[in-house]
């Protein structure tokens, strides 16, 4: 039990936390931001924030960075903004033959990355570890700068988002403890395993100006398998039982082939990459992209089909989710507009009539979406949210 005076202390605690937090997302979303229009906005009294802003100074996460003249009052604040360099996170992409590997600073920038190959996916935890270690080595990054680790992994995450229970793409199985190696390693860190998916699609959100003030976000993910991030009210959707976006296995075709997963006409068995290339087994996927951008017959009618399918897919969930976009990304973007245009035309066949022109674009993240979502993530988790 605990006594009066010890619950007092303990909501104090979190009422300051709520306030420190609410403070720095303010200084991340504005590119400079005074004391007093802190003050303002979140109507905490001006000793408040000052008090707060100190500990973030001196925890090194913000900054000050000079001043803005203030015309009516010729006084001039002193402005602050995310020190970027104030702290790291590391994120990890995992494929499957190895993992690419990324260090982000505080506004989310990649500050060094590479991909590693991994022969036997039970040493997936001592690799990780080995080469976090060096890349912080060679970034010349202290272990305590380290604020988190984001773990992006493709197949289902149990519960407590400390295992991979079964993926068909990475051979995890629920005994690899590469969760608690990194955990022993890295004590000090917050450790997050999230479905690869739902971290492209936060950083979809996070960093892409067409749809960044939405909030309610369905992104598809196409490669050898099909995954869906679900961003609800501006959060990731997992389900209670962390189930939620198995995409990929919802039935199309009552006819269809059986999947892997047990189910007949997947999604995944009629719309993924191997759908197309399996049934052109003459060429490769790069030249099946070209044939189907020279409009070769032969090419067109198995993406086409392909595109078909995925907008069946896109329309089911859409009358289940009603999201204000939707995105596809991985692996099937290469085949580009002319394919997407294919997706949409089909899905404004059947959507219901206020849904017809519902935005339905291809992913504009660059760079590695999973790590970059993982970097904003932990950013949010950790010093925002
Ligand atoms: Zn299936």
């Amino acid at each position: 039990m605990f006594s009066n005076h010890e619950e007092r202390v303990s909501s104090q605690q979190t009422i300051k936390q709520a306030n420190s937090k609410l403070v720095f997302k303010l200084i991340d979303q504005y590119d400079g931001i005074s004391r007093a229009q802190i003050a303002n906005i979140t109507k905490l009294s001006p000793t408040t924030i000052s008090s707060l802003t100190d500990e973030l100074l001196k925890k090194e996460l913000v900054n000050e960075i000079g001043t803005k003249i203030v015309k009516s009052s010729g006084r001039r604040p002193i402005l602050l903004d995310v020190n970027e360099n104030g702290a790291y996170f590391i994120c990890a992409d995992l494929q499957q033959h190895g993992y690419y590997l990324g260090i982000y600073n505080l506004k989310c920038k990649l500050v060094s990355g590479k991909l590693y190959n991994l022969d036997n996916y039970d040493e997936l935890g001592k690799s990780l570890v080995v080469t976090s270690k060096q890349l912080l080595k060679k970034e010349k990054i202290a272990k305590e700068k380290l604020l988190g680790i984001a773990i992006g992994a493709p197949g289902l995450i149990d519960e407590l988002q400390e295992r991979v229970l079964s993926s068909t793409i990475i051979p995890l199985t629920e005994s690899n403890l590469f969760y608690e190696q990194l955990v022993k390693a890295f004590p000090l860190c917050q450790i997050e395993l999230v479905n690869e998916s739902s971290l492209a699609a936060y950083a979809e959100i996070a960093f892409v100006n067409e749809i960044r003030h939405l909030n309610n976000l369905l992104y598809i993910d196409i490669h050898t398998g099909i995954g869906a991030g679900i961003i609800i009210d501006g959060n990731i959707y997992r389900g209670p039982h962390n189930l939620a976006g198995e995409f990929g296995h919802i039935s199309i075709d009552i006819k269809g082939p059986r999947c892997k997963c047990g189910a007949k006409g997947c999604l995944e068995t009629l719309s993924s990459i191997p759908a197309i290339t399996n049934k052109l087994p003459k060429y490769t996927l790069k030249e099946i992209q070209r044939r189907y951008d020279e409009l070769y017959m032969d090419v067109t009618v198995v993406v086409n089909k392909n595109a078909k399918y995925l907008a069946y897919g896109i329309n089911n969930a859409v009358n289940l989710l009603n999201p204000e976009a939707v995105i596809i990304g991985g692996q099937i973007t290469i085949f580009g507009q002319k394919y997407l245009s294919e997706v949409i035309k089909e899905y404004k066949d059947i959507a219901l009539r206020q849904n017809k022109e519902l935005p339905i674009l291809l992913s504009q993240v660059t760079e590695n979406a999973v790590t970059l979502g993982g970097a904003r993530y932990l950013l949010d988790r950790i010093l925002i949210r």
